[in-house]
């Protein structure tokens, strides 16, 4: 999500005392919800009994946001199912889905730090700032973001695509990856292009980011050009790619996404 929508981040480790409050009850990394693809009443998780960890992680339109993460191996009460974001994104509200955002990414963070990593012992949700902390050796452990750069290349009326293995039928997005150790997001830019693709590019112009719960990203997007270099597909990695005429496009990522953003940019302002 590009804007916030109507929802307010915050962070305090306790429950809320507000009946009317959203709840978002994760097993494991997986969030519940009900019969009507909507977040389930209190009294449909009662049968979970205390979750590991509870927090309240914002508002949206004034209500309060908790999250409640229970242990990957309970059952999922009855009436209840596991909702995937990408098949709530278009049922979702905007609002709703950053919320879902913030909640994903933070059940995965309390979730992977249970115990220290540096001596072993408990941690706990630390009360003045959003960070699992170590009471025994003060260790802290703050939700993790993975910055990925995501580049939509042009080259005069046409620009670079390519698919994954993993996509939907016919998908094509734009290139990207993880920003390494000491790596600017820039220059990991550059040796994705030279590695996935085989080319240089140039003239690089930073366009947006997204939060994106898969686990725990952070998409930062930059639309560049063609610079120098024959398109070779890494053979690991991607099933194809190819020059797209903007007048041509093959199917397109989600309108949410901020691959689709970018092409939907350079497209307006590109002569065909
Ligand atoms: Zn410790």
């Amino acid at each position: 999500m590009t804007a916030r929508a109507d929802f307010e981040p915050a962070y305090a480790p306790e429950d809320s005392r507000d009946a009317s409050a959203l709840i978002f009850p994760f097993i494991g990394q997986n969030l519940l919800i009900d019969s009507n693809a909507e977040l389930p009443h209190t009294e449909a998780v009662q049968a979970l009994g205390n979750p590991l960890r509870t927090l309240r992680f914002g508002a949206l339109a004034g209500r309060e946001c908790v999250l409640k993460v229970w242990p990957s191996e309970c059952a999922i009460p009855a009436g209840l199912t596991v909702g995937d974001y990408r098949t709530l994104w278009g049922h979702w509200p905007d609002g709703l889905l950053t919320a879902l955002v913030r909640a994903k990414q933070l059940a995965v963070w309390v979730l992977h730090n249970q115990f220290c990593g540096a001596c072993g012992q408990p941690m706990v949700l630390s009360p003045v700032e959003i960070a699992c902390t170590c009471p025994a050796c003060g260790y802290k452990v703050y939700p993790r973001i993975s910055p990925v750069a995501i580049g939509l290349i042009v080259k005069g009326n046409e620009i670079l695509l390519a698919r994954s293995p993993h996509f939907a039928p016919g998908m094509y997005s734009a290139l990207a990856g993880f920003v390494e150790a000491g790596e600017s997001a820039e220059e990991c830019l550059c040796r994705e292009m030279q590695e996935e693709a085989g080319i240089k590019i140039h003239n690089l112009r930073y366009f947006g980011s997204q939060s994106w719960p898969y686990p725990h990203s952070l998409m930062i997007g930059f639309i560049a050009d063609y610079h120098s270099g024959e398109l070779t597909a890494q053979k690991d990695e991607i099933e194809d790619l190819a020059w797209f005429r903007l007048d041509d496009l093959p199917v397109q990522p989600h309108p949410a996404s901020l691959a689709r953003q970018m092409i939907e940019f350079v497209r307006a302002r590109t002569k065909p």
